[in-house]
Protein backbone atom coordinates (compact mmCIF):
# COMPACT_ATOMS: atom_id res chain seq x y z
CA UNK A 1 0.00 0.00 0.00
CA UNK A 2 1.33 3.68 -1.08
CA UNK A 3 1.64 6.15 1.58
CA UNK A 4 -1.06 8.64 1.50
CA UNK A 5 -3.76 11.26 3.09
CA UNK A 6 -7.37 11.22 3.28
CA UNK A 7 -9.44 12.69 0.71
CA UNK A 8 -8.17 14.73 -1.96
CA UNK A 9 -8.91 13.99 -5.98
CA UNK A 10 -7.05 12.75 -9.20
CA UNK A 11 -6.68 15.40 -11.81
CA UNK A 12 -5.18 14.59 -15.21
CA UNK A 13 -1.28 14.97 -14.65
CA UNK A 14 -0.37 16.65 -18.30
CA UNK A 15 2.99 16.10 -17.32
CA UNK A 16 4.25 15.70 -21.12
CA UNK A 17 7.72 18.03 -20.14
CA UNK A 18 9.08 15.76 -18.06
CA UNK A 19 11.59 14.25 -20.44
CA UNK A 20 12.38 17.64 -21.63
CA UNK A 21 15.66 18.50 -19.73
CA UNK A 22 16.62 21.69 -18.37
CA UNK A 23 18.01 24.54 -20.77
CA UNK A 24 19.50 27.63 -20.38
CA UNK A 25 16.83 29.75 -21.01
CA UNK A 26 17.18 33.38 -23.88
CA UNK A 27 18.05 36.44 -21.42
CA UNK A 28 15.65 39.46 -22.42
CA UNK A 29 17.66 43.34 -22.66
CA UNK A 30 15.71 44.83 -20.08
CA UNK A 31 14.48 42.38 -16.76
CA UNK A 32 11.97 43.85 -13.98
CA UNK A 33 13.02 42.27 -10.41
CA UNK A 34 10.74 42.30 -8.16
CA UNK A 35 11.67 43.63 -4.53
CA UNK A 36 8.74 41.61 -2.56
CA UNK A 37 9.24 37.79 -3.97
CA UNK A 38 9.06 36.49 -0.43
CA UNK A 39 6.37 35.90 1.79
CA UNK A 40 7.39 39.14 4.59
CA UNK A 41 8.30 42.48 4.09
CA UNK A 42 9.30 43.36 0.77
CA UNK A 43 13.13 44.08 0.40
CA UNK A 44 14.56 47.58 0.42
CA UNK A 45 16.65 48.61 -2.70
CA UNK A 46 20.73 49.06 -2.42
CA UNK A 47 21.10 50.58 -6.06
CA UNK A 48 20.36 53.70 -7.88
CA UNK A 49 18.93 54.26 -11.02
CA UNK A 50 22.08 54.80 -13.36
CA UNK A 51 23.85 52.22 -11.01
CA UNK A 52 26.38 49.51 -12.86
CA UNK A 53 25.34 46.35 -11.33
CA UNK A 54 27.02 42.58 -11.67
CA UNK A 55 25.28 39.39 -11.73
CA UNK A 56 24.86 38.10 -7.98
CA UNK A 57 25.04 41.46 -6.84
CA UNK A 58 22.98 42.51 -3.80
CA UNK A 59 20.28 44.82 -5.12
CA UNK A 60 17.67 44.18 -2.38
CA UNK A 61 17.99 44.24 1.20
CA UNK A 62 15.83 42.00 3.58
CA UNK A 63 13.74 44.42 5.16
CA UNK A 64 13.09 42.53 8.60
CA UNK A 65 13.58 39.11 9.79
CA UNK A 66 10.70 37.69 8.00
CA UNK A 67 12.12 39.02 4.80
CA UNK A 68 14.44 38.17 1.89
CA UNK A 69 17.66 39.68 -0.14
CA UNK A 70 17.07 40.28 -3.55
CA UNK A 71 19.93 40.10 -6.08
CA UNK A 72 20.41 40.92 -9.25
CA UNK A 73 20.32 37.75 -12.24
CA UNK A 74 22.21 39.86 -14.62
CA UNK A 75 24.92 42.63 -15.14
CA UNK A 76 23.84 45.53 -16.51
CA UNK A 77 22.82 49.84 -15.67
CA UNK A 78 20.06 50.24 -12.90
CA UNK A 79 17.52 52.09 -15.47
CA UNK A 80 14.50 52.73 -12.98
CA UNK A 81 12.50 51.51 -9.66
CA UNK A 82 8.69 51.11 -10.90
CA UNK A 83 5.80 49.74 -9.75
CA UNK A 84 4.56 46.98 -11.02
CA UNK A 85 2.27 44.13 -10.43
CA UNK A 86 3.69 40.82 -9.34
CA UNK A 87 2.39 37.54 -10.52
CA UNK A 88 -0.50 37.44 -7.76
CA UNK A 89 -1.44 41.19 -8.64
CA UNK A 90 0.27 42.66 -5.99
CA UNK A 91 1.76 45.92 -6.96
CA UNK A 92 5.34 46.20 -5.68
CA UNK A 93 8.84 47.79 -6.76
CA UNK A 94 10.87 46.34 -9.08
CA UNK A 95 14.14 47.15 -9.66
CA UNK A 96 14.39 47.57 -13.19
CA UNK A 97 17.76 46.34 -15.23
CA UNK A 98 19.04 47.03 -18.82
CA UNK A 99 21.15 44.11 -19.87
CA UNK A 100 24.80 44.39 -20.82
CA UNK A 101 25.12 40.79 -22.04
CA UNK A 102 28.47 40.89 -20.45
CA UNK A 103 27.68 38.20 -17.54
CA UNK A 104 29.85 40.07 -15.18
CA UNK A 105 29.40 38.57 -11.88
CA UNK A 106 30.11 38.41 -8.07
CA UNK A 107 29.58 35.65 -5.88
CA UNK A 108 29.64 34.73 -2.20
CA UNK A 109 32.49 33.09 -0.63
CA UNK A 110 32.18 29.25 -1.43
CA UNK A 111 31.89 27.47 2.38
CA UNK A 112 33.88 24.51 2.92
CA UNK A 113 32.49 21.76 5.27
CA UNK A 114 30.61 24.90 7.21
CA UNK A 115 29.15 24.89 10.54
CA UNK A 116 25.22 25.05 11.43
CA UNK A 117 25.13 28.70 12.55
CA UNK A 118 27.27 29.39 8.82
CA UNK A 119 24.72 27.41 6.74
CA UNK A 120 21.90 29.20 8.60
CA UNK A 121 23.89 32.49 7.62
CA UNK A 122 24.43 31.21 4.44
CA UNK A 123 21.04 30.72 3.46
CA UNK A 124 19.49 33.79 5.32
CA UNK A 125 22.36 35.79 3.10
CA UNK A 126 21.56 34.25 -0.61
CA UNK A 127 17.71 35.10 0.18
CA UNK A 128 16.52 31.40 -0.02
CA UNK A 129 12.43 31.18 -0.13
CA UNK A 130 10.31 28.19 -0.53
CA UNK A 131 10.96 27.69 -4.08
CA UNK A 132 7.88 25.40 -4.51
CA UNK A 133 5.94 28.82 -4.80
CA UNK A 134 5.23 29.39 -1.08
CA UNK A 135 8.19 31.86 -1.25
CA UNK A 136 8.59 31.42 2.48
CA UNK A 137 11.90 32.88 3.94
CA UNK A 138 13.50 29.64 4.62
CA UNK A 139 15.81 31.03 7.39
CA UNK A 140 12.64 31.51 9.34
CA UNK A 141 11.46 28.45 8.64
CA UNK A 142 14.66 26.77 10.00
CA UNK A 143 14.18 28.60 13.06
CA UNK A 144 11.06 26.52 14.19
CA UNK A 145 10.02 27.23 18.25
CA UNK A 146 9.55 24.08 19.10
CA UNK A 147 12.25 20.98 18.64
CA UNK A 148 12.52 18.90 15.42
CA UNK A 149 13.14 15.44 14.44
CA UNK A 150 12.36 14.88 11.43
CA UNK A 151 13.21 16.83 7.31
CA UNK A 152 10.80 16.07 5.01
CA UNK A 153 11.66 17.21 1.04
CA UNK A 154 8.48 17.92 -0.99
CA UNK A 155 9.42 15.90 -4.15
CA UNK A 156 5.68 15.35 -4.81
CA UNK A 157 5.11 18.17 -7.70
CA UNK A 158 1.62 16.79 -7.24
CA UNK A 159 -0.09 20.28 -9.36
CA UNK A 160 -0.58 19.10 -13.30
CA UNK A 161 1.84 20.50 -16.26
CA UNK A 162 4.45 21.41 -13.60
CA UNK A 163 7.68 19.15 -14.23
CA UNK A 164 10.44 21.16 -12.91
CA UNK A 165 11.36 19.54 -9.62
CA UNK A 166 11.46 15.93 -11.67
CA UNK A 167 13.83 17.10 -13.98
CA UNK A 168 15.88 18.79 -10.81
CA UNK A 169 15.70 15.04 -9.46
CA UNK A 170 16.77 13.53 -12.71
CA UNK A 171 19.90 15.98 -13.32
CA UNK A 172 20.84 17.92 -9.97
CA UNK A 173 19.96 14.91 -7.60
CA UNK A 174 23.42 15.22 -5.77
CA UNK A 175 22.58 19.17 -5.14
CA UNK A 176 19.92 18.23 -3.53
CA UNK A 177 21.33 15.60 -1.20
CA UNK A 178 23.71 17.91 0.09
CA UNK A 179 21.27 20.69 0.26
CA UNK A 180 19.73 18.57 2.63
CA UNK A 181 22.25 17.82 4.98
CA UNK A 182 22.78 21.24 4.94
CA UNK A 183 18.93 21.54 6.33
CA UNK A 184 19.42 18.58 8.84
CA UNK A 185 22.53 19.85 10.28
CA UNK A 186 21.30 23.52 10.93
CA UNK A 187 17.77 21.50 12.36
CA UNK A 188 19.61 19.07 14.15
CA UNK A 189 17.79 16.41 12.55
CA UNK A 190 19.00 12.91 12.10
CA UNK A 191 16.26 11.33 9.27
CA UNK A 192 15.01 13.06 5.97
CA UNK A 193 12.04 11.86 4.08
CA UNK A 194 12.05 12.95 0.45
CA UNK A 195 8.41 12.26 -0.49
CA UNK A 196 7.75 11.34 -4.44
CA UNK A 197 5.01 10.60 -6.02
CA UNK A 198 4.41 7.09 -7.28
CA UNK A 199 4.06 8.41 -10.80
CA UNK A 200 7.79 9.31 -10.74
CA UNK A 201 9.50 5.71 -10.55
CA UNK A 202 12.66 7.50 -12.85
CA UNK A 203 13.08 9.80 -10.28
CA UNK A 204 12.57 7.45 -7.29
CA UNK A 205 14.71 5.03 -8.64
CA UNK A 206 17.53 7.21 -9.23
CA UNK A 207 17.15 9.03 -5.61
CA UNK A 208 17.12 5.71 -4.09
CA UNK A 209 20.34 4.83 -5.51
CA UNK A 210 22.37 7.49 -4.44
CA UNK A 211 21.00 8.72 -0.85
CA UNK A 212 23.27 7.88 2.10
CA UNK A 213 21.41 6.09 5.03
CA UNK A 214 20.14 9.02 6.53
CA UNK A 215 17.73 10.11 3.80
CA UNK A 216 14.94 8.00 2.53
CA UNK A 217 13.21 8.07 -0.52
CA UNK A 218 9.52 7.48 0.33
CA UNK A 219 7.22 6.43 -2.94
CA UNK A 220 3.36 8.39 -2.41
CA UNK A 221 0.35 7.66 -3.48
CA UNK A 222 -0.13 9.69 -7.27
CA UNK A 223 -3.28 11.76 -5.11
CA UNK A 224 -3.64 16.19 -5.11
CA UNK A 225 -2.42 17.50 -2.94
CA UNK A 226 -0.42 15.05 -2.37
CA UNK A 227 2.45 18.02 -1.82
CA UNK A 228 0.61 19.83 1.12
CA UNK A 229 2.50 20.18 4.01
CA UNK A 230 0.21 18.83 6.40
CA UNK A 231 -0.80 16.10 3.99
CA UNK A 232 2.73 15.22 2.92
CA UNK A 233 3.52 15.46 6.90
CA UNK A 234 0.61 12.63 7.30
CA UNK A 235 1.83 10.37 4.51
CA UNK A 236 4.97 10.18 5.26
CA UNK A 237 4.71 10.33 9.40
CA UNK A 238 0.83 9.58 10.38
CA UNK A 239 1.23 12.95 12.62
CA UNK A 240 -1.66 15.10 12.43
CA UNK A 241 -1.01 19.31 12.29
CA UNK A 242 -3.05 20.75 14.73
CA UNK A 243 -5.61 22.98 13.13
CA UNK A 244 -4.20 26.39 12.77
CA UNK A 245 -0.83 24.67 13.77
CA UNK A 246 2.80 24.62 12.07
CA UNK A 247 4.56 21.70 11.00
CA UNK A 248 7.13 22.08 13.64
CA UNK A 249 4.49 21.48 16.29
CA UNK A 250 4.48 17.84 15.48
CA UNK A 251 8.02 17.85 15.59
CA UNK A 252 8.49 18.33 11.27
CA UNK A 253 9.96 20.62 8.84
CA UNK A 254 9.27 20.44 5.28
CA UNK A 255 10.95 22.23 2.52
CA UNK A 256 10.78 21.98 -1.18
CA UNK A 257 13.35 19.97 -3.73
CA UNK A 258 14.02 23.00 -5.58
CA UNK A 259 14.81 25.04 -1.92
CA UNK A 260 17.36 22.24 -1.40
CA UNK A 261 18.75 22.68 -4.43
CA UNK A 262 19.75 26.59 -4.39
CA UNK A 263 20.69 25.64 -0.65
CA UNK A 264 23.74 23.70 -2.18
CA UNK A 265 23.89 26.60 -4.72
CA UNK A 266 24.10 29.25 -1.82
CA UNK A 267 27.05 27.22 -0.22
CA UNK A 268 28.80 27.17 -3.65
CA UNK A 269 28.74 30.35 -3.46
CA UNK A 270 25.41 31.31 -5.41
CA UNK A 271 22.80 33.41 -4.37
CA UNK A 272 19.48 32.98 -5.34
CA UNK A 273 19.04 34.83 -8.79
CA UNK A 274 17.39 32.20 -11.45
CA UNK A 275 15.25 28.53 -11.58
CA UNK A 276 14.31 25.59 -13.07
CA UNK A 277 10.77 26.61 -14.38
CA UNK A 278 8.33 24.52 -16.45
CA UNK A 279 6.68 26.07 -19.81
CA UNK A 280 3.19 24.39 -21.05
CA UNK A 281 0.53 24.35 -22.49
CA UNK A 282 -0.94 23.92 -26.60
CA UNK A 283 -0.76 27.47 -26.46
CA UNK A 284 3.10 27.11 -27.04
CA UNK A 285 5.35 25.61 -29.32
CA UNK A 286 8.57 24.97 -27.31
CA UNK A 287 7.30 23.74 -24.10
CA UNK A 288 9.52 22.58 -22.10
CA UNK A 289 11.91 22.94 -18.47
CA UNK A 290 14.18 25.77 -18.35
CA UNK A 291 16.70 27.94 -16.51
CA UNK A 292 14.98 31.31 -15.97
CA UNK A 293 16.81 34.41 -14.68
CA UNK A 294 14.58 36.38 -11.90
CA UNK A 295 13.27 39.42 -13.43
CA UNK A 296 12.07 37.73 -17.19
CA UNK A 297 8.90 39.39 -18.17
CA UNK A 298 6.27 36.49 -19.27
CA UNK A 299 5.86 38.36 -22.51
CA UNK A 300 9.05 37.73 -23.38
CA UNK A 301 8.83 34.13 -22.16
CA UNK A 302 6.12 33.38 -24.53
CA UNK A 303 7.55 35.53 -27.70
CA UNK A 304 10.55 32.79 -27.74
CA UNK A 305 8.32 29.66 -26.36
CA UNK A 306 4.85 30.39 -29.16
CA UNK A 307 6.76 29.31 -32.53
CA UNK A 308 4.17 29.16 -34.56
CA UNK A 309 1.38 28.28 -32.31
CA UNK A 310 -1.43 30.51 -33.42
CA UNK A 311 -2.12 33.07 -30.43
CA UNK A 312 -5.91 32.47 -30.27
CA UNK A 313 -5.15 29.17 -29.09
CA UNK A 314 -3.95 30.28 -25.71
CA UNK A 315 -7.33 30.47 -23.88
CA UNK A 316 -6.19 30.92 -20.40
CA UNK A 317 -2.66 32.14 -18.91
CA UNK A 318 -1.59 30.40 -15.30
CA UNK A 319 1.17 31.35 -13.58
CA UNK A 320 2.04 28.26 -11.19
CA UNK A 321 -0.09 25.23 -11.96
CA UNK A 322 -3.71 25.19 -12.97
CA UNK A 323 -5.14 23.94 -9.64
CA UNK A 324 -3.14 26.70 -7.30
CA UNK A 325 -1.98 29.06 -9.64
CA UNK A 326 -2.64 32.23 -10.33
CA UNK A 327 -4.58 33.19 -13.44
CA UNK A 328 -2.75 36.02 -15.43
CA UNK A 329 -5.16 38.82 -17.39
CA UNK A 330 -2.12 40.24 -19.12
CA UNK A 331 1.75 39.35 -19.74
CA UNK A 332 3.00 42.02 -17.70
CA UNK A 333 4.56 40.11 -14.41
CA UNK A 334 7.66 38.95 -14.34
CA UNK A 335 9.50 35.80 -13.10
CA UNK A 336 10.07 35.27 -9.41
CA UNK A 337 12.04 33.16 -7.09
CA UNK A 338 8.57 30.96 -7.02
CA UNK A 339 7.49 31.35 -10.29
CA UNK A 340 7.62 27.56 -10.82
CA UNK A 341 5.78 26.96 -14.20
CA UNK A 342 3.84 29.41 -16.96
CA UNK A 343 1.46 27.98 -18.23
CA UNK A 344 -0.52 28.44 -21.89
CA UNK A 345 -3.72 27.32 -22.09
CA UNK A 346 -6.34 25.93 -24.63
CA UNK A 347 -9.63 26.26 -24.43
CA UNK A 348 -9.49 22.28 -24.29
CA UNK A 349 -7.08 22.25 -21.82
CA UNK A 350 -9.27 24.98 -19.70
CA UNK A 351 -12.91 24.71 -20.52
CA UNK A 352 -14.67 28.12 -19.16
CA UNK A 353 -17.94 27.00 -17.23
CA UNK A 354 -20.97 29.60 -15.85
CA UNK A 355 -21.15 28.78 -11.76
CA UNK A 356 -24.84 27.82 -11.55
CA UNK A 357 -26.35 26.53 -8.72
CA UNK A 358 -25.06 24.39 -5.82
CA UNK A 359 -27.02 20.97 -6.61
CA UNK A 360 -25.79 19.76 -2.77
CA UNK A 361 -24.28 16.52 -4.31
CA UNK A 362 -21.74 16.53 -1.41
CA UNK A 363 -18.51 15.86 -3.63
CA UNK A 364 -16.84 19.51 -2.18
CA UNK A 365 -16.68 18.06 0.93
CA UNK A 366 -15.91 14.56 -0.16
CA UNK A 367 -12.81 15.54 -1.34
CA UNK A 368 -11.90 18.33 0.76
CA UNK A 369 -8.63 17.09 2.37
CA UNK A 370 -8.68 19.33 5.38
CA UNK A 371 -12.33 17.88 6.18
CA UNK A 372 -14.22 21.81 5.75
CA UNK A 373 -17.33 21.97 4.75
CA UNK A 374 -16.85 24.41 1.25
CA UNK A 375 -20.33 24.43 0.18
CA UNK A 376 -21.33 26.01 3.67
CA UNK A 377 -18.59 28.18 3.76
CA UNK A 378 -19.22 29.50 0.30
CA UNK A 379 -22.59 30.09 1.23
CA UNK A 380 -22.16 32.08 4.43
CA UNK A 381 -19.92 34.28 1.70
CA UNK A 382 -22.47 34.81 -0.18
CA UNK A 383 -23.86 36.30 2.54
CA UNK A 384 -21.31 38.36 3.91
CA UNK A 385 -20.88 36.52 6.83
CA UNK A 386 -17.42 35.85 7.70
CA UNK A 387 -17.90 34.97 11.27
CA UNK A 388 -19.72 31.93 10.13
CA UNK A 389 -17.12 31.07 7.76
CA UNK A 390 -14.54 31.48 10.67
CA UNK A 391 -16.57 29.07 12.84
CA UNK A 392 -16.72 26.60 9.94
CA UNK A 393 -12.89 26.37 9.77
CA UNK A 394 -12.30 28.49 6.84
CA UNK A 395 -8.91 29.54 8.24
CA UNK A 396 -7.55 26.15 7.88
CA UNK A 397 -7.91 25.97 4.40
CA UNK A 398 -4.89 25.48 2.70
CA UNK A 399 -6.54 27.22 -0.80
CA UNK A 400 -5.74 23.92 -2.75
CA UNK A 401 -8.56 24.45 -4.97
CA UNK A 402 -9.73 20.28 -4.58
CA UNK A 403 -13.41 22.04 -3.84
CA UNK A 404 -13.75 24.22 -7.25
CA UNK A 405 -12.55 20.96 -9.23
CA UNK A 406 -14.55 18.76 -7.93
CA UNK A 407 -17.72 21.10 -8.16
CA UNK A 408 -20.19 19.93 -10.88
CA UNK A 409 -22.33 23.34 -10.49
CA UNK A 410 -18.59 24.90 -11.29
CA UNK A 411 -18.89 26.99 -8.10
CA UNK A 412 -15.64 29.31 -7.44
CA UNK A 413 -15.33 27.87 -4.01
CA UNK A 414 -11.88 28.71 -3.34
CA UNK A 415 -12.02 31.89 -4.23
CA UNK A 416 -14.59 32.14 -1.68
CA UNK A 417 -12.78 30.50 0.78
CA UNK A 418 -9.79 32.98 0.18
CA UNK A 419 -12.48 36.27 0.22
CA UNK A 420 -13.57 34.91 3.48
CA UNK A 421 -9.60 34.60 4.78
CA UNK A 422 -8.92 37.84 3.90
CA UNK A 423 -12.46 39.43 4.86
CA UNK A 424 -11.73 37.76 8.32
CA UNK A 425 -8.06 39.04 8.77
CA UNK A 426 -8.92 42.49 7.00
CA UNK A 427 -11.53 43.18 10.16
CA UNK A 428 -10.15 41.50 12.59
CA UNK A 429 -13.24 38.88 13.13
CA UNK A 430 -12.48 36.60 16.15
S1 LIG B 1 -12.00 24.26 1.25
FE1 LIG B 1 -9.86 24.80 1.04
S2 LIG B 1 -8.75 23.00 1.74
FE2 LIG B 1 -10.85 22.34 1.28
S3 LIG B 1 -10.80 21.66 -0.83
FE3 LIG B 1 -11.41 23.81 -0.88
S4 LIG B 1 -9.51 24.92 -1.18
FE4 LIG B 1 -8.93 22.85 -0.50
S1 LIG C 1 -19.61 20.26 -5.00
FE1 LIG C 1 -20.63 22.12 -5.71
S2 LIG C 1 -22.70 21.48 -6.12
FE2 LIG C 1 -21.80 19.88 -4.87
S3 LIG C 1 -22.28 20.45 -2.74
FE3 LIG C 1 -20.32 21.35 -3.19
S4 LIG C 1 -20.81 23.41 -3.89
FE4 LIG C 1 -22.68 22.24 -4.03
Amino acid sequence: MLRTFKRGTHPPAMKNTQDCALLEFSVPEILYIPLSQHIGAPAKAVVNVGDHVLQGQLIGEAASFVSANVYSSVSGEVTGIVKKPTAIGMEVDHVVIKNDYKYESVSLEPLENPTKEQIFARIKEAGIVGMGGATFPTHVKLSPKNPVDVFIINAAECEPYITCDYRLMLEKGQDIIDGIHCVMKVLDVKKAYIGVEANKPKAIEYLASIVPDDIVVMKLKTKYPQGAEKQLIYSITKRIVPAGGLPADVGCVVSNTHTCYSIARAIAGEPCFKRAMTVSGEGVEKKGNYWVLNGTPYSYIYEQCKGDVDEKMTHKIISGGPMMGFAQVNLNACTAKGSSSLLFLSNKEFEHHTPSQCINCGRCIHHCPMNLQPRDIDDAVQQQDYKKALDLGVMNCIECGVCSYSCPAKRTLVQSMKLAKKSIKERGIK
